[in-house]
């Protein structure tokens, strides 16, 4: 049976309201704010894994992508406090946390000199003294070092914190980072968009419509950004359509968004242990459900370390087409929030062969989606080996 004959048969199995869903869908409609909800609530794992694969597939057919990433964790000092996070420590107890100096940021890109990785990721807490200038400065020495790393850095609410601070608007201080060498923005911060949720869960910090400004000033700066969903705690379905909602919103307005990107909340060592997490059926039925609503997202990425190795082969069934990247470093975000995987690195030969053991076409890719390497027939054996796909 082809695939558009399966998706067909499975919608017609279901209830009204969710074939006349589906059929829009089909028809490469947009759904509305409240059909979003419908699926969420009566859409059946078969029905809502055909339908976001169908729609993966006609976008990208068999491809997955990743890229060859570093992070850089400047520090986990945090001035917030956010009630899920097990990775910060507050000011008072820095002593119990890092704070890297730019000395030591460089030697972690020196590091990479002669490997073929094409991004540093730079993300970490908000510290009182890593202000704007410290940025600027360190992103001009790692472009003065390695030009061609693309530089992507600093969720919104560490922008706004810094903006804010060196007392500048957001346009003004996003140009003076673009200017440095900040070439593109990665999707944190955003956790739940809705009041309701937000000032339960992280109410100190950047609220939606500043995450959402910086976003779009990024955008109309002519850099790229992504978008995070922190879903599985206490947020209502509601909550998560609103939330996908705004953003779908932002990117009709700019287009500026690459990739969104659930994340899935854990409970370990936080201030929200009580909270249960989300069943695997949940979190596929949330991809998928992502892949059907973000109609003008060109991609939907799993990031691997949390779901763990075997559930983000799931996701590529349930709308996902990214795998984020190798993630060949120190990465501790995930690690220190009970993430399934402990230490957070795959080489390139199995991020390829995880691809592959699914029936997938893993594609090497830039941060901008570039496509590098095709990794469809390559030997295994030879990644290492020839220079080329080291
Ligand atoms: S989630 Fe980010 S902003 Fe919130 S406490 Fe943790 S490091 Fe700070």
């Amino acid at each position: 049976m082809s695939t558009n004959l399966q998706v067909e048969t499975i919608i017609k199995t279901t209830d009204k309201e969710l074939r006349r869903i589906g059929e829009k869908i089909l028809a490469g409609e947009r759904i509305t704010p409240e059909e979003g909800l419908t699926l969420f609530e009566k859409g059946t794992l078969p029905y809502l894994g055909a339908l976001a694969n169908h729609v993966r597939e006609r976008r990208h057919g068999n491809k997955t992508y990743f890229n060859r990433n570093f992070h850089i964790e400047p520090t986990n000092v945090c001035v917030f406090s956010c009630h899920f996070c097990a990775y910060s420590r507050v000011y008072a107890h820095r002593d119990e946390g890092w704070e890297l100096s730019q000395e030591q940021m460089l030697n972690i890109v020196k590091s990479y000199d002669g490997k073929p990785v094409t991004e540093v990721h730079i993300v970490g807490g908000v510290h009182p003294k890593m202000n704007l200038e410290f940025f600027i400065e360190l992103l001009q020495k790692i472009k003065a070092h390695r030009p061609d790393l693309h530089i992507k850095g600093f969720t919104a609410v560490e922008l706004d914190y810094m903006f804010r601070k060196a007392k500048l608007s957001v346009e003004e201080g996003m140009k003076q980072l673009h200017a440095a060498g900040l070439d593109s923005m990665p999707g944190g911060g955003a956790e739940i968009f809705h009041p309701e949720v937000r000032n339960v869960i992280c109410a100190d910090k950047v609220d939606a419509e500043g995450w959402l400004k910086i976003h779009e000033t990024a955008h109309r700066e002519g850099m790229h950004t992504n978008a995070t969903m922190l879903y599985g705690h206490i947020e209502t379905y509601a909550h998560r359509i609103d939330h996908m909602e705004r953003l779908r919103q932002l990117q009709d307005r700019t287009g500026g968004f690459n990739t969104f990107i659930p994340l899935k909340f854990r409970n370990k060592d936080n201030d929200m242990s009580h909270v249960a997490e989300s069943t695997i059926v949940e979190d596929m039925k949330l991809y998928a459900v992502a892949r059907l609503y973000m109609d003008n997202f060109p991609h939907i990425k799993a990031y691997w370390p949390m779901l763990g190795r075997q559930n983000a082969q799931l996701t590529l069934s349930f709308g996902v087409n990214d795998l984020d990247g190798t993630i060949d470093d120190t990465t501790k975000i995930y690690s220190m929030a009970g993430s399934e995987e402990q230490t957070p690195s795959l080489s390139t030969a199995q991020l390829v062969s995880l691809i592959r053991q699914v029936g997938r076409e893993p594609v090497e890719r830039d941060t901008l989606y570039n496509e590098i390497n095709n990794f469809k027939d390559v030997d295994l054996t030879m990644i290492g080996q020839d220079p080329s796909l080291n």
